[in-house]
Protein backbone atom coordinates (compact mmCIF):
# COMPACT_ATOMS: atom_id res chain seq x y z
CA UNK A 1 0.00 0.00 0.00
CA UNK A 2 1.56 3.56 -0.77
CA UNK A 3 0.65 6.97 0.43
CA UNK A 4 0.89 9.22 -2.80
CA UNK A 5 -0.87 12.07 -0.84
CA UNK A 6 1.30 11.67 2.52
CA UNK A 7 4.41 12.61 0.46
CA UNK A 8 2.96 15.76 -0.99
CA UNK A 9 1.58 16.59 2.64
CA UNK A 10 4.23 15.79 4.89
CA UNK A 11 6.65 18.67 3.86
CA UNK A 12 4.09 20.67 3.72
CA UNK A 13 3.06 19.64 7.91
CA UNK A 14 6.77 20.40 8.19
CA UNK A 15 6.54 24.00 7.30
CA UNK A 16 3.59 24.49 9.25
CA UNK A 17 4.87 23.36 12.05
CA UNK A 18 7.92 25.53 11.58
CA UNK A 19 6.09 28.45 11.17
CA UNK A 20 3.89 27.78 14.40
CA UNK A 21 7.31 27.81 16.10
CA UNK A 22 7.14 24.39 16.88
CA UNK A 23 9.85 23.38 19.98
CA UNK A 24 12.73 21.52 19.23
CA UNK A 25 12.16 17.94 20.89
CA UNK A 26 14.71 17.00 23.85
CA UNK A 27 16.72 14.11 21.95
CA UNK A 28 16.48 12.94 19.11
CA UNK A 29 17.06 8.99 17.80
CA UNK A 30 18.20 9.01 14.64
CA UNK A 31 17.92 6.08 11.98
CA UNK A 32 17.53 2.91 14.21
CA UNK A 33 15.30 -0.31 13.09
CA UNK A 34 12.08 0.33 15.60
CA UNK A 35 10.73 -2.42 17.24
CA UNK A 36 7.02 -1.55 18.29
CA UNK A 37 6.38 -4.05 20.86
CA UNK A 38 3.52 -5.55 19.29
CA UNK A 39 5.53 -8.08 17.18
CA UNK A 40 4.89 -6.68 14.27
CA UNK A 41 7.93 -6.23 11.34
CA UNK A 42 10.09 -3.64 12.42
CA UNK A 43 10.36 -0.49 10.26
CA UNK A 44 13.18 2.12 9.88
CA UNK A 45 12.40 5.40 11.91
CA UNK A 46 13.80 8.19 13.83
CA UNK A 47 12.33 8.40 17.63
CA UNK A 48 12.08 11.69 19.26
CA UNK A 49 11.81 12.51 23.19
CA UNK A 50 10.66 15.49 25.21
CA UNK A 51 10.39 15.33 28.86
CA UNK A 52 9.86 11.54 30.12
CA UNK A 53 7.43 10.82 26.87
CA UNK A 54 7.87 9.92 23.39
CA UNK A 55 7.32 12.31 21.39
CA UNK A 56 7.46 11.37 17.83
CA UNK A 57 7.75 8.78 15.72
CA UNK A 58 8.33 8.86 12.03
CA UNK A 59 10.76 10.69 9.03
CA UNK A 60 12.33 13.42 11.21
CA UNK A 61 13.73 15.09 8.16
CA UNK A 62 10.81 14.64 6.27
CA UNK A 63 8.21 16.28 8.52
CA UNK A 64 11.27 18.95 10.01
CA UNK A 65 11.34 17.47 13.22
CA UNK A 66 14.45 18.83 14.94
CA UNK A 67 16.17 18.15 18.98
CA UNK A 68 18.32 19.29 21.17
CA UNK A 69 20.20 16.50 20.93
CA UNK A 70 21.01 13.44 18.13
CA UNK A 71 22.04 10.21 18.65
CA UNK A 72 23.01 7.80 15.75
CA UNK A 73 20.73 4.75 16.01
CA UNK A 74 21.89 3.66 12.09
CA UNK A 75 22.77 -0.46 12.69
CA UNK A 76 20.80 -0.72 15.77
CA UNK A 77 17.59 -1.77 17.16
CA UNK A 78 15.08 0.73 18.55
CA UNK A 79 12.58 -0.68 21.49
CA UNK A 80 10.50 -0.35 24.45
CA UNK A 81 12.62 -1.13 27.21
CA UNK A 82 12.19 -4.23 28.39
CA UNK A 83 9.96 -5.81 31.10
CA UNK A 84 11.28 -8.15 33.61
CA UNK A 85 8.01 -10.40 34.80
CA UNK A 86 9.76 -12.16 37.84
CA UNK A 87 12.45 -10.68 39.57
CA UNK A 88 14.66 -10.50 42.77
CA UNK A 89 16.06 -7.35 42.67
CA UNK A 90 16.85 -5.82 45.75
CA UNK A 91 16.18 -2.39 44.71
CA UNK A 92 15.72 -1.43 47.85
CA UNK A 93 18.61 -1.81 49.08
CA UNK A 94 21.26 1.00 48.77
CA UNK A 95 24.10 -1.12 46.67
CA UNK A 96 21.38 -2.48 44.74
CA UNK A 97 19.44 0.49 44.12
CA UNK A 98 20.85 1.12 40.08
CA UNK A 99 19.89 -2.43 39.25
CA UNK A 100 22.96 -2.30 36.88
CA UNK A 101 22.71 -5.90 35.87
CA UNK A 102 18.65 -5.53 34.81
CA UNK A 103 19.93 -1.93 33.07
CA UNK A 104 22.67 -3.73 31.08
CA UNK A 105 19.94 -6.20 29.45
CA UNK A 106 17.84 -3.29 28.73
CA UNK A 107 15.64 -4.04 31.77
CA UNK A 108 13.46 -0.38 32.57
CA UNK A 109 10.99 -2.38 34.71
CA UNK A 110 10.95 -4.67 36.87
CA UNK A 111 8.25 -6.97 38.55
CA UNK A 112 8.70 -8.02 42.54
CA UNK A 113 6.81 -9.37 45.64
CA UNK A 114 6.74 -12.51 43.38
CA UNK A 115 6.78 -16.38 44.93
CA UNK A 116 4.15 -14.99 47.14
CA UNK A 117 6.53 -13.07 49.09
CA UNK A 118 5.90 -9.46 48.80
CA UNK A 119 4.95 -7.29 51.66
CA UNK A 120 1.50 -5.89 51.98
CA UNK A 121 2.60 -2.80 52.98
CA UNK A 122 3.14 -1.55 49.76
CA UNK A 123 2.99 2.19 50.35
CA UNK A 124 5.71 1.65 52.67
CA UNK A 125 7.92 -0.13 49.77
CA UNK A 126 6.68 2.77 47.04
CA UNK A 127 7.63 5.29 49.63
CA UNK A 128 11.07 3.84 49.61
CA UNK A 129 11.89 3.84 46.50
CA UNK A 130 10.91 7.11 45.89
CA UNK A 131 13.25 8.34 48.73
CA UNK A 132 16.29 6.00 47.74
CA UNK A 133 15.64 6.84 44.14
CA UNK A 134 15.89 3.70 41.75
CA UNK A 135 17.52 2.75 38.40
CA UNK A 136 14.73 1.07 36.88
CA UNK A 137 10.76 1.49 36.96
CA UNK A 138 9.56 -1.11 39.82
CA UNK A 139 5.87 -2.98 40.90
CA UNK A 140 4.92 -5.24 43.08
CA UNK A 141 2.82 -7.75 44.13
CA UNK A 142 1.54 -8.63 47.43
CA UNK A 143 2.39 -12.42 48.89
CA UNK A 144 0.22 -15.03 49.70
CA UNK A 145 3.28 -16.07 51.96
CA UNK A 146 4.16 -13.18 53.48
CA UNK A 147 0.91 -12.64 54.84
CA UNK A 148 0.30 -16.14 55.96
CA UNK A 149 3.57 -15.67 58.08
CA UNK A 150 2.34 -12.88 59.44
CA UNK A 151 -0.92 -14.33 60.31
CA UNK A 152 0.12 -18.26 61.21
CA UNK A 153 4.13 -17.85 61.06
CA UNK A 154 5.00 -21.42 59.64
CA UNK A 155 2.27 -23.35 60.70
CA UNK A 156 1.16 -26.00 58.70
CA UNK A 157 -2.17 -26.31 58.95
CA UNK A 158 -5.87 -23.99 57.92
CA UNK A 159 -6.36 -20.73 59.12
CA UNK A 160 -9.30 -20.37 61.31
CA UNK A 161 -12.03 -18.13 60.14
CA UNK A 162 -11.07 -15.17 61.71
CA UNK A 163 -7.07 -15.61 60.64
CA UNK A 164 -8.21 -16.05 56.71
CA UNK A 165 -10.72 -12.68 57.61
CA UNK A 166 -7.04 -10.94 58.69
CA UNK A 167 -5.31 -12.54 55.73
CA UNK A 168 -8.15 -11.23 53.13
CA UNK A 169 -7.45 -7.91 54.90
CA UNK A 170 -3.79 -7.67 54.40
CA UNK A 171 -3.92 -9.00 51.04
CA UNK A 172 -6.92 -6.27 50.72
CA UNK A 173 -4.34 -3.32 52.25
CA UNK A 174 -1.60 -4.42 49.81
CA UNK A 175 -3.74 -4.50 47.06
CA UNK A 176 -5.41 -0.76 48.06
CA UNK A 177 -1.83 0.61 48.22
CA UNK A 178 -0.75 -0.80 44.88
CA UNK A 179 -0.03 -3.72 44.36
CA UNK A 180 -0.79 -5.68 41.15
CA UNK A 181 -2.50 -8.35 42.08
CA UNK A 182 -1.70 -11.60 44.38
CA UNK A 183 1.32 -13.60 43.90
CA UNK A 184 2.08 -17.21 45.78
CA UNK A 185 5.38 -19.60 46.25
CA UNK A 186 3.34 -22.83 46.71
CA UNK A 187 6.12 -24.99 46.68
CA UNK A 188 7.69 -22.91 49.45
CA UNK A 189 7.11 -22.58 53.04
CA UNK A 190 4.97 -21.35 54.30
CA UNK A 191 2.37 -21.50 50.76
CA UNK A 192 2.94 -24.76 50.24
CA UNK A 193 0.72 -25.32 54.23
CA UNK A 194 -2.06 -23.47 52.28
CA UNK A 195 -5.21 -25.66 50.38
CA UNK A 196 -6.08 -24.40 46.67
CA UNK A 197 -9.23 -22.74 48.71
CA UNK A 198 -7.19 -20.50 51.05
CA UNK A 199 -5.55 -19.05 47.95
CA UNK A 200 -8.77 -18.78 45.83
CA UNK A 201 -10.46 -17.12 49.02
CA UNK A 202 -7.89 -14.35 48.60
CA UNK A 203 -6.90 -14.40 44.96
CA UNK A 204 -10.81 -13.17 45.24
CA UNK A 205 -9.94 -10.23 46.92
CA UNK A 206 -7.09 -9.40 44.10
CA UNK A 207 -10.33 -10.50 41.51
CA UNK A 208 -11.56 -6.85 42.67
CA UNK A 209 -8.91 -4.43 41.51
CA UNK A 210 -7.17 -3.49 38.09
CA UNK A 211 -5.26 -5.49 36.99
CA UNK A 212 -6.38 -8.44 39.08
CA UNK A 213 -3.64 -10.74 38.96
CA UNK A 214 -2.42 -13.82 40.26
CA UNK A 215 1.22 -14.39 40.05
CA UNK A 216 2.39 -18.00 40.84
CA UNK A 217 5.59 -20.03 41.16
CA UNK A 218 3.08 -23.09 41.60
CA UNK A 219 3.14 -25.98 43.45
CA UNK A 220 4.86 -28.59 42.03
CA UNK A 221 7.04 -27.33 38.85
CA UNK A 222 7.90 -31.23 38.42
CA UNK A 223 11.02 -31.70 40.84
CA UNK A 224 8.59 -31.14 44.37
CA UNK A 225 8.70 -33.49 47.04
CA UNK A 226 5.80 -35.41 47.53
CA UNK A 227 4.93 -35.33 43.98
CA UNK A 228 1.75 -32.86 43.97
CA UNK A 229 2.12 -33.72 39.94
CA UNK A 230 3.92 -31.34 37.14
CA UNK A 231 0.09 -31.01 35.33
CA UNK A 232 -1.98 -31.27 38.70
CA UNK A 233 -0.19 -28.20 39.38
CA UNK A 234 -1.04 -26.42 36.40
CA UNK A 235 -4.14 -27.51 36.87
CA UNK A 236 -4.42 -25.90 40.44
CA UNK A 237 -3.30 -22.43 39.51
CA UNK A 238 -5.72 -22.10 36.67
CA UNK A 239 -8.38 -23.04 38.69
CA UNK A 240 -7.15 -20.91 41.15
CA UNK A 241 -7.44 -18.15 38.28
CA UNK A 242 -10.61 -19.20 37.16
CA UNK A 243 -12.97 -19.49 40.37
CA UNK A 244 -11.48 -16.65 41.61
CA UNK A 245 -11.85 -14.13 39.11
CA UNK A 246 -8.39 -13.03 38.27
CA UNK A 247 -5.95 -13.42 35.34
CA UNK A 248 -3.05 -16.17 35.91
CA UNK A 249 0.38 -16.32 35.42
CA UNK A 250 2.83 -18.76 35.66
CA UNK A 251 6.28 -17.42 37.10
CA UNK A 252 9.05 -18.40 35.59
CA UNK A 253 7.25 -21.31 33.48
CA UNK A 254 8.83 -24.58 32.63
CA UNK A 255 8.56 -28.50 33.24
CA UNK A 256 11.33 -29.27 36.02
CA UNK A 257 13.16 -32.57 36.29
CA UNK A 258 14.85 -35.36 33.83
CA UNK A 259 11.23 -37.08 34.57
CA UNK A 260 9.69 -34.53 32.60
CA UNK A 261 12.16 -33.61 29.80
CA UNK A 262 10.10 -32.89 26.86
CA UNK A 263 6.68 -32.84 28.30
CA UNK A 264 6.49 -28.85 28.23
CA UNK A 265 3.60 -29.61 25.23
CA UNK A 266 1.98 -31.05 28.14
CA UNK A 267 1.62 -27.94 30.36
CA UNK A 268 1.34 -25.61 27.53
CA UNK A 269 -1.53 -27.61 26.03
CA UNK A 270 -3.53 -26.84 29.58
CA UNK A 271 -2.65 -23.50 29.13
CA UNK A 272 -3.98 -22.94 25.53
CA UNK A 273 -7.09 -25.07 26.35
CA UNK A 274 -7.90 -22.33 29.71
CA UNK A 275 -7.39 -19.43 27.49
CA UNK A 276 -9.90 -20.82 24.90
CA UNK A 277 -12.02 -21.16 27.76
CA UNK A 278 -11.69 -17.46 28.34
CA UNK A 279 -9.39 -17.46 31.29
CA UNK A 280 -6.44 -14.95 30.83
CA UNK A 281 -3.58 -17.23 31.34
CA UNK A 282 -0.15 -16.79 30.21
CA UNK A 283 3.68 -17.53 31.28
CA UNK A 284 7.00 -15.94 31.64
CA UNK A 285 10.52 -17.72 30.65
CA UNK A 286 14.55 -17.66 31.01
CA UNK A 287 16.45 -20.09 29.11
CA UNK A 288 18.73 -20.88 31.28
CA UNK A 289 18.88 -24.88 32.62
CA UNK A 290 19.58 -24.09 36.18
CA UNK A 291 17.81 -23.05 39.14
CA UNK A 292 18.36 -21.23 42.03
CA UNK A 293 17.14 -21.65 45.54
CA UNK A 294 17.95 -22.52 49.01
CA UNK A 295 19.09 -25.91 49.93
CA UNK A 296 16.25 -26.45 52.97
CA UNK A 297 13.84 -26.33 49.55
CA UNK A 298 15.54 -28.60 48.31
CA UNK A 299 16.19 -30.99 50.60
CA UNK A 300 14.17 -31.05 53.67
CA UNK A 301 10.23 -32.51 52.96
CA UNK A 302 7.61 -29.87 53.96
CA UNK A 303 6.45 -31.55 56.94
CA UNK A 304 10.13 -31.68 59.00
CA UNK A 305 10.18 -27.60 58.08
CA UNK A 306 7.01 -27.44 59.84
CA UNK A 307 6.94 -24.70 62.78
CA UNK A 308 9.91 -22.71 62.07
CA UNK A 309 13.80 -23.15 62.33
CA UNK A 310 13.83 -24.73 65.75
CA UNK A 311 11.42 -27.15 64.89
CA UNK A 312 13.37 -28.16 62.20
CA UNK A 313 16.31 -28.48 64.33
CA UNK A 314 14.75 -30.49 67.15
CA UNK A 315 14.05 -32.71 64.41
CA UNK A 316 17.34 -32.99 62.81
CA UNK A 317 18.78 -34.28 66.64
CA UNK A 318 16.00 -36.88 66.75
CA UNK A 319 17.78 -40.10 65.26
CA UNK A 320 14.36 -42.16 64.16
CA UNK A 321 13.22 -38.59 62.67
CA UNK A 322 16.20 -37.75 61.45
CA UNK A 323 16.76 -41.64 59.62
CA UNK A 324 13.24 -40.89 57.75
CA UNK A 325 14.42 -37.65 57.05
CA UNK A 326 17.37 -38.82 54.89
CA UNK A 327 15.39 -41.53 52.68
CA UNK A 328 12.78 -38.53 52.16
CA UNK A 329 16.19 -36.13 51.36
CA UNK A 330 17.79 -38.69 49.02
CA UNK A 331 14.42 -38.75 46.78
CA UNK A 332 14.63 -35.50 46.74
CA UNK A 333 18.07 -35.60 45.82
CA UNK A 334 17.36 -37.66 43.00
CA UNK A 335 14.07 -36.45 41.72
CA UNK A 336 16.79 -33.31 41.26
CA UNK A 337 19.48 -35.26 39.74
CA UNK A 338 21.68 -36.24 42.34
CA UNK A 339 23.68 -34.51 45.13
CA UNK A 340 26.10 -33.71 42.34
CA UNK A 341 23.66 -31.64 40.72
CA UNK A 342 23.51 -29.19 43.70
CA UNK A 343 25.85 -26.58 43.45
CA UNK A 344 26.40 -23.85 46.25
CA UNK A 345 26.26 -20.28 45.58
CA UNK A 346 26.93 -19.27 49.02
CA UNK A 347 29.42 -16.84 50.58
CA UNK A 348 31.10 -19.36 53.26
CA UNK A 349 33.81 -20.36 51.12
CA UNK A 350 33.89 -24.15 52.18
CA UNK A 351 30.76 -24.08 50.25
CA UNK A 352 30.44 -21.77 47.39
CA UNK A 353 31.07 -23.02 44.14
CA UNK A 354 31.35 -27.16 45.02
CA UNK A 355 28.43 -29.10 45.00
CA UNK A 356 26.53 -31.23 47.88
CA UNK A 357 28.32 -34.59 46.26
CA UNK A 358 31.97 -32.90 46.73
CA UNK A 359 30.93 -31.38 50.40
CA UNK A 360 29.57 -34.93 51.47
CA UNK A 361 32.58 -36.61 49.92
CA UNK A 362 34.78 -34.62 51.39
CA UNK A 363 33.01 -35.36 55.01
CA UNK A 364 32.99 -38.90 54.77
CA UNK A 365 28.96 -38.63 54.73
CA UNK A 366 26.37 -39.94 53.08
CA UNK A 367 24.45 -36.38 51.06
CA UNK A 368 21.74 -36.18 53.02
CA UNK A 369 23.32 -36.24 56.72
CA UNK A 370 25.72 -33.34 54.75
CA UNK A 371 22.77 -31.48 53.65
CA UNK A 372 21.33 -31.50 57.69
CA UNK A 373 24.89 -30.85 58.48
CA UNK A 374 25.02 -27.41 56.81
CA UNK A 375 21.43 -26.64 57.23
CA UNK A 376 22.12 -26.33 60.83
CA UNK A 377 24.71 -23.66 60.52
CA UNK A 378 22.06 -21.71 58.38
CA UNK A 379 20.29 -22.13 55.11
CA UNK A 380 22.09 -21.93 51.94
CA UNK A 381 21.85 -20.63 48.45
CA UNK A 382 22.39 -23.13 45.69
CA UNK A 383 21.73 -24.00 42.40
CA UNK A 384 19.86 -26.57 41.01
CA UNK A 385 22.11 -27.31 37.58
CA UNK A 386 20.28 -29.16 34.34
CA UNK A 387 16.89 -29.31 36.21
CA UNK A 388 15.40 -27.49 33.07
CA UNK A 389 15.33 -29.56 29.74
CA UNK A 390 16.68 -27.17 26.75
CA UNK A 391 14.26 -28.43 25.08
CA UNK A 392 11.40 -27.90 27.32
CA UNK A 393 12.94 -24.22 27.03
CA UNK A 394 12.94 -23.71 23.31
CA UNK A 395 9.53 -25.14 23.05
CA UNK A 396 7.77 -22.45 25.15
CA UNK A 397 9.80 -19.53 24.06
CA UNK A 398 7.76 -20.05 20.64
CA UNK A 399 4.68 -19.68 22.38
CA UNK A 400 2.42 -16.71 21.64
CA UNK A 401 1.86 -16.15 26.19
CA UNK A 402 5.36 -16.62 26.93
CA UNK A 403 7.08 -13.28 28.71
CA UNK A 404 10.46 -13.23 30.09
CA UNK A 405 11.65 -12.62 33.17
CA UNK A 406 15.01 -12.74 34.97
CA UNK A 407 14.07 -14.64 38.45
CA UNK A 408 17.29 -13.09 39.05
CA UNK A 409 18.58 -11.54 42.65
CA UNK A 410 21.15 -9.13 42.24
CA UNK A 411 24.60 -9.84 43.51
CA UNK A 412 25.86 -7.85 46.33
CA UNK A 413 29.63 -6.50 45.17
CA UNK A 414 32.56 -8.20 46.12
CA UNK A 415 30.56 -11.62 46.85
CA UNK A 416 31.26 -14.19 44.28
CA UNK A 417 27.92 -16.12 44.34
CA UNK A 418 24.77 -15.71 42.47
CA UNK A 419 22.92 -17.13 39.19
CA UNK A 420 23.99 -15.65 36.14
CA UNK A 421 20.48 -15.27 35.16
CA UNK A 422 20.28 -11.77 36.76
CA UNK A 423 22.58 -10.58 34.15
CA UNK A 424 21.86 -12.12 31.40
CA UNK A 425 18.42 -13.83 31.19
CA UNK A 426 17.21 -11.33 28.70
CA UNK A 427 20.24 -10.78 26.55
CA UNK A 428 20.54 -14.35 26.62
CA UNK A 429 17.41 -15.16 24.97
CA UNK A 430 18.41 -12.45 22.59
CA UNK A 431 21.67 -14.63 21.52
CA UNK A 432 20.67 -17.92 21.90
CA UNK A 433 17.06 -18.24 20.54
CA UNK A 434 16.95 -14.96 17.94
CA UNK A 435 21.05 -14.68 16.64
CA UNK A 436 22.48 -17.77 17.32
CA UNK A 437 19.67 -20.61 17.14
CA UNK A 438 16.93 -18.57 14.79
CA UNK A 439 14.23 -20.34 16.85
CA UNK A 440 12.42 -17.01 17.36
CA UNK A 441 12.25 -13.86 15.41
CA UNK A 442 13.25 -10.52 17.16
CA UNK A 443 10.31 -9.00 17.41
CA UNK A 444 8.46 -11.63 18.63
CA UNK A 445 11.26 -12.13 21.69
CA UNK A 446 11.15 -8.18 21.66
CA UNK A 447 7.36 -8.92 22.60
CA UNK A 448 7.92 -11.74 25.09
CA UNK A 449 10.15 -8.44 26.89
CA UNK A 450 7.46 -5.67 26.46
CA UNK A 451 4.33 -4.88 24.82
CA UNK A 452 2.76 -8.87 26.17
CA UNK A 453 4.11 -8.03 29.37
CA UNK A 454 2.46 -4.49 29.20
CA UNK A 455 -1.05 -5.36 28.29
CA UNK A 456 -1.07 -7.96 30.75
CA UNK A 457 0.26 -5.82 33.55
CA UNK A 458 -2.54 -2.93 32.03
CA UNK A 459 0.06 -0.34 32.10
CA UNK A 460 -1.00 1.86 29.32
CA UNK A 461 1.89 4.04 29.23
CA UNK A 462 4.69 1.65 29.10
CA UNK A 463 5.63 -1.10 26.66
CA UNK A 464 5.29 -0.27 23.59
CA UNK A 465 7.07 2.92 21.25
CA UNK A 466 4.16 5.00 20.09
CA UNK A 467 4.10 9.10 20.70
CA UNK A 468 2.48 10.09 23.95
CA UNK A 469 3.73 6.68 25.92
CA UNK A 470 6.71 6.85 28.65
CA UNK A 471 10.53 7.45 27.20
CA UNK A 472 11.63 3.83 28.39
CA UNK A 473 13.56 2.49 25.73
CA UNK A 474 16.38 -0.22 24.65
CA UNK A 475 18.43 0.42 22.06
CA UNK A 476 20.89 -2.24 21.30
CA UNK A 477 23.17 -3.58 18.68
CA UNK A 478 22.30 -6.96 17.33
CA UNK A 479 25.80 -7.64 16.38
CA UNK A 480 26.98 -7.41 20.16
CA UNK A 481 24.15 -8.30 22.02
CA UNK A 482 25.27 -11.04 24.43
CA UNK A 483 25.10 -12.27 27.99
CA UNK A 484 28.51 -12.68 29.16
CA UNK A 485 27.74 -13.89 32.87
CA UNK A 486 28.52 -17.57 33.61
CA UNK A 487 27.90 -19.63 36.40
CA UNK A 488 31.69 -19.75 37.30
CA UNK A 489 31.46 -15.95 37.18
CA UNK A 490 28.02 -14.37 37.30
CA UNK A 491 28.88 -11.09 37.77
CA UNK A 492 29.22 -9.53 34.54
CA UNK A 493 27.04 -7.14 33.38
CA UNK A 494 25.75 -8.32 29.05
CA UNK A 495 27.16 -6.56 26.64
CA UNK A 496 25.09 -4.38 23.26
CA UNK A 497 23.20 -2.41 25.20
CA UNK A 498 24.17 0.97 23.19
CA UNK A 499 21.75 3.54 25.08
CA UNK A 500 18.92 2.67 27.56
CA UNK A 501 16.31 5.27 28.69
CA UNK A 502 14.67 5.51 31.88
CA UNK A 503 11.48 7.72 32.00
CA UNK A 504 13.25 9.73 29.33
CA UNK A 505 16.69 9.83 30.72
CA UNK A 506 19.80 8.14 29.55
CA UNK A 507 20.43 5.15 32.24
CA UNK A 508 22.90 4.04 29.96
CA UNK A 509 24.85 5.87 27.39
CA UNK A 510 27.28 4.81 24.59
CA UNK A 511 27.35 1.33 26.95
CA UNK A 512 28.01 3.17 30.09
CA UNK A 513 26.12 3.69 33.00
CA UNK A 514 25.41 7.47 33.68
CA UNK A 515 24.33 7.43 37.43
CA UNK A 516 20.48 8.30 36.29
CA UNK A 517 17.70 6.86 39.22
CA UNK A 518 15.41 7.93 36.81
CA UNK A 519 12.77 4.60 37.98
CA UNK A 520 9.72 5.54 39.30
CA UNK A 521 7.35 3.31 41.62
CA UNK A 522 4.37 1.81 39.42
CA UNK A 523 0.71 1.76 40.74
CA UNK A 524 -1.96 0.03 38.89
CA UNK A 525 -4.26 1.80 36.00
CA UNK A 526 -3.88 4.76 33.67
CA UNK A 527 -1.51 7.40 33.65
CA UNK A 528 0.28 4.53 36.42
CA UNK A 529 3.05 7.30 37.51
CA UNK A 530 1.26 10.12 37.75
CA UNK A 531 -0.66 9.93 40.93
ZN1 LIG B 1 10.04 -18.69 41.92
Amino acid sequence: MSFPNLRIALPLLAVLAAACGQEPHDLLIRGGLVHDGGGGDPVSADVAVTGDRISFIGDAAAEGVTATETVDAAGLIVAPGFIDMHAHSQIGEDWAKEALPFLYQGITTVVLGVDGGGSPDVADTLAGWEASGIGVNALTYVGHGAVRRLVLGEENRAPTGEELDRMRALVRKGLEEGAFGLSSGLFYIPGNYATTEEVIELARVAAEYRPAIYDTHDRDLGAAYPSFGYLASIEEAIRIGEESGTKVIFSHFNAQGAANYGRAPEGAALIDEARVRGVTVAGAQHVYTATQSSLRAYTVPRWASAGGREAMLERFDDPDTARVLDEATAEMLAIRGGADRIRFSDPRPHLNGRTLADVAEEWGVPAPEAARRILAEGNASVMNIGLYDPVNTGYLAEQDWMMTCTDGRDIEPGTPVGHPRVYGAFTKKLRDYVLDEERISMAFAIRSMTGLAAEFLELEDRGFLREGLKADLTILDPERIRDRATYDEPHHYSEGTVHVLVNGEFAIRDGAHTGALAGRGLRPGPADTER
